[in-house]
């Protein structure tokens, strides 16, 4: 009988259907450098001893072509059935083309928090040690929401009459606009989430990071949410930093903060943030959550310049796995996989060209890393 999954992340559904001895995982590989990471991700997954199968899943511009959408109904289906997916990054067209698969897949799905830890590992090329971040990103909202309207459409043109009317404010006629909107639902449902967090795996601090004093309405509504829902963890320390000042704070002194909880945007950009003070986006992994379906990714994007190179670091996608066999409850097979990539990177030798900057013809390629991951395995 397999563990139950991590309580913190109030999974509801009836687990029996994917306890029995394999765990049925859909498996998203992605595009750019993602069908690599994952796949050396797959490999060391499956050198611990756990058994899956996986169901693959195809989103991205290829599939537009063919299907004519970039994430067909059947993904969502398959994650929606295996409550569990592990997913490499899509690359998203800038500017135009098709909205985000990555933002539209957490939305569709209701994936509403996005957990991700940045901690450093011994011999990670960072000045910073003892860095052991969790950012707790909402997914649902913000200027995420996909609500924009294009320069010199009928819809602009109403909008900006309307807000002339009902603010005074003008707006030049020539302008694209992108809505942020900032619910007391969804800002008290992610700073809970964070808080749930903090007292299950204890973490002494919160901090709520935002931009209140410009945006009173909507970044104002989520501090006052997030200062309401402090008070009812007494045992954890609240604070909150404006944004601006919070980028300073984490580069001088990121010892400081614990877990951080955050809107959308400000979540997607902090993360990069301290993925960089922790050696980089090779080792910053995530999960996407809601009370049901979980989404494991990692950080970074599609690198599109490093495809098909096995160049890149795949230990950002070995971690989210980490992060997967945790949530699963398969709780010593994460400790051996988490042990065995702490391991590679502090022997230095069978690391990809980020983890080595000084000597970066020393590097190996992705599949080398999943190599000397296994290799590392206690079995
Ligand atoms: P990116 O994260 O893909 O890459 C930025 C740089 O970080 C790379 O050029 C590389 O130097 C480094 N990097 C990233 N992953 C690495 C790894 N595993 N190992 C070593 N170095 C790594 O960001 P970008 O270039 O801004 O975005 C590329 C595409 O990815 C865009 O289309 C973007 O929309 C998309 N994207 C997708 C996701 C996702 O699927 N969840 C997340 C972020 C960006």
């Amino acid at each position: 009988m397999k563990a139950a999954y991590s309580p913190i992340l109030k999974s509801t559904v009836d687990l029996n259907a994917i306890k029995n001895m394999t765990y049925k995982i859909t498996l998203i590989p992605g595009d750019g450098i993602g069908p690599e990471v994952t796949e050396a991700t797959r490999r060391v997954l499956e050198a611990t001893g756990v058994s899956f199968q996986w169901e693959p899943a195809y989103v991205g511009a290829a599939v537009q072509q063919t299907a004519g959408t970039p994430l067909p109904d059947e993904v969502l289906t398959s994650i929606r059935k295996n409550k569990v997916a592990l997913k490499g990054p899509v690359t998203t067209p800038v500017g135009s083309g098709f909205r985000s698969v990555n933002v539209t897949l957490r939305q569709s799905l209701g994936l509403y928090s996005c957990l991700r830890p940045c901690k450093t590992y011994n011999g990670v090329p960072s000045p910073y040690r003892n860095i052991d971040i969790v950012i707790v990103r909402e997914n649902m909202e913000d200027l995420y929401a996909g609500i924009e309207f294009a320069k010199g459409t009928p819809e602009a043109a109403n909008l900006i009459t309307f807000v002339s009317k009902a603010s005074g404010k003008a707006i030049l006629p020539d302008s694209g606009i992108s809505i942020k909107p900032i619910s007391e639902t969804r800002s008290r449902q992610i700073v809970k989430f964070a808080f749930d967090y903090a007292r299950k795996y204890n973490r002494r601090k919160v901090t709520a990071v935002h931009k209140a004093n410009i945006m009173k309405f909507s970044d104002g509504l989520f501090l006052s949410v997030a200062r309401e829902v402090a008070k009812e963890y007494p045992g954890i320390e609240f604070e909150d930093r404006i944004v601006d000042n919070m980028c300073m704070q984490l580069v001088q002194k990121p010892q400081l903060f614990d877990v951080i909880v955050t809107e959308n945007l400000y979540g997607d950009i902090l993360s990069d943030l301290c993925a960089g003070l922790v050696g980089g986006l090779g080792v910053a992994p995530g999960a996407n959550l809601s009370s049901d379906l979980a989404v494991f990714e990692p950080t970074h994007g599609s690198a599109p310049k490093y495809t098909g190179l096995n160049k890149v670091n795949p230990m950002a996608m070995m971690l989210s796995g980490v992060m997967m066999l945790k949530y699963l409850g398969e709780t010593a097979a994460a400790g051996n996989l988490e042990d065995a990539i702490a391991a590679v990177i502090a022997e230095g030798k069978s690391v990809t060209y980020d983890l080595k900057p000084q000597s970066p013809d020393n590097a190996v390629g992705t599949s080398q890393v999943a190599d000397a991951v296994i290799a590392k395995l206690k079995l």
